[in-house]
C-alpha cells in the first residue's frame, strides 16, 4: 500500500508536475483529529498540515496547496480554535505541497514565519533551487520573520519542539522533534522531512552541488534518532488517516510505532542509492 503510493508518486513526478495535476488526494477534504498530546491534524486527505495547542496560541506545521488553504482554515475552525490563535507557523521544506498554503495562512492569521536557512531563500522568493526532473513549480512567497538554528528548540506557551535540519530532499529540509504527553506517558514525536529522491537531480546538480553528501549525512543523523510517533508531511507513508481510524476503532496504541522511523530511512536510503546508481549509469 504504502509502496504503491510512493511509486505512483515518484512515477507522477518523473512526468512533469504542475500544481494543476497533483494526485486527487492531495487537495482532497479530510475531517481533523486529534493525534496524539497536543497535536491535530488540519491538512487534506494526502498532504498534512500539523497543529499544535499551547497555552499561548496555536503553532502550525507545513500548510499544503495553495488551494486547500480554505480547507486548512475550515479544519481549525471545526477543531473549536480560532485562526487568529495561530501564532507561530514552521515548516519541513520549500516545496509547494507543503507550503504554498501558507502565505494565505500567514495573511489569515496574522502568525509569524519561521524557517531553516537552508530554505529561506526558498520561501522568500517561492521557488526551490534545486535543479529537479518535473522543472520549477514556483509556490507564493512567504515572508521569513525568524531563521531557526538546528538543534535549538523553538518554544510557545510551555510547548518545546526542536528543529533537526535534515536536508537532502531540500538544502533547507526540516524534521522537527518533541516529547508529548498522551494518556499519561511520555512519546517522542518526530515530525519527519521528506527523505525521498521525489525528482531530485543528484549529479550535476547546478543549484545544489551538495546534495548526496547532504543526503548521506541525513540518512546517518535519522538512523540515530528515536520516534515512538512519526508524522510526515505526506500522511500515506506513516498511513496517518488509517492510524486515527484504527484508534477511533478502539486501538489505543494505533499511533505508537517504534519500527516506523528505521523502516521509512531503510526504504529511503535504499531508493536514494538506487536513483543514485541510475543516474551515475552504473
Ligand atoms: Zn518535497
Amino acid at each position: 500500500m504504502r509502496h504503491g503510493l510512493l511509486l505512483g508518486l515518484a512515477a507522477f513526478l518523473a512526468v512533469g508536475a504542475s500544481p494543476s495535476d497533483t494526485p486527487a488526494p492531495w487537495s482532497r477534504p479530510q475531517r481533523p483529529f486529534h493525534v496524539v498530546g497536543p497535536i491535530y491534524y488540519v491538512g487534506t486527505e494526502g498532504i498534512a498540515a500539523y497543529l499544535i495547542q499551547t497555552r499561548a496560541g496555536l503553532i502550525l506545521l507545513d500548510g499544503g496547496l495553495e488551494e486547500s488553504v480554505p480547507l486548512v482554515e475550515r479544519n481549525i475552525a471545526a477543531l473549536g480554535f480560532r485562526l487568529r490563535d495561530v501564532k507561530l507557523m514552521i515548516a519541513t521544506h520549500a516545496h509547494y505541497d507543503h507550503v504554498a498554503a501558507l502565505a494565505g495562512l500567514k495573511r489569515d492569521t496574522g502568525a509569524a514565519f519561521a524557517s531553516s536557512p537552508g530554505d529561506r531563500g526558498a520561501y522568500e522568493t517561492g521557488t526551490p533551487p534545486s535543479q529537479v526532473n518535473y522543472g520549477v513549480i514556483h509556490f507564493p512567497a512567504l515572508k521569513v520573520d525568524r531563521v531557526l538554528a538546528d538543534g535549538r528548540p523553538v518554544t510557545l506557551g510551555g510547548v518545546s519542539m526542536t528543529p533537526v535540519f535534515t536536508p537532502g530532499h531540500t538544502p533547507g529540509c526540516t524534521s522537527w522533534t518533541m516529547r508529548v504527553t498522551d494518556t499519561g506517558r511520555p512519546l517522542d514525536v518526530v515530525f519527519l522531512c521528506s527523505l525521498t529522491v521525489a525528482g531530485n537531480k543528484l549529479v550535476g546538480n547546478k543549484g545544489y552541488p551538495g546534495i548526496v553528501a547532504d543526503y548521506r549525512r541525513t540518512f546517518a543523523r535519522v538512523k540515530r534518532m528515536h520516534a515512538d510517533v512519526v508524522l510526515p508531511g505526506h500522511s500515506e507513508q506513516a498511513d496517518v488517516i488509517g492510524r486515527a481510524q484504527r484508534r477511533d476503532g478502539g486501538n489505543a496504541e494505533a499511533f505508537v510505532d517504534p519500527a516506523l522511523l528505521p523502516r521509512i530511512v531503510a526504504e529511503s536510503e535504499a531508493a536514494f542509492d538506487a536513483a543514485l546508481k541510475k543516474e551515475q549509469g552504473r
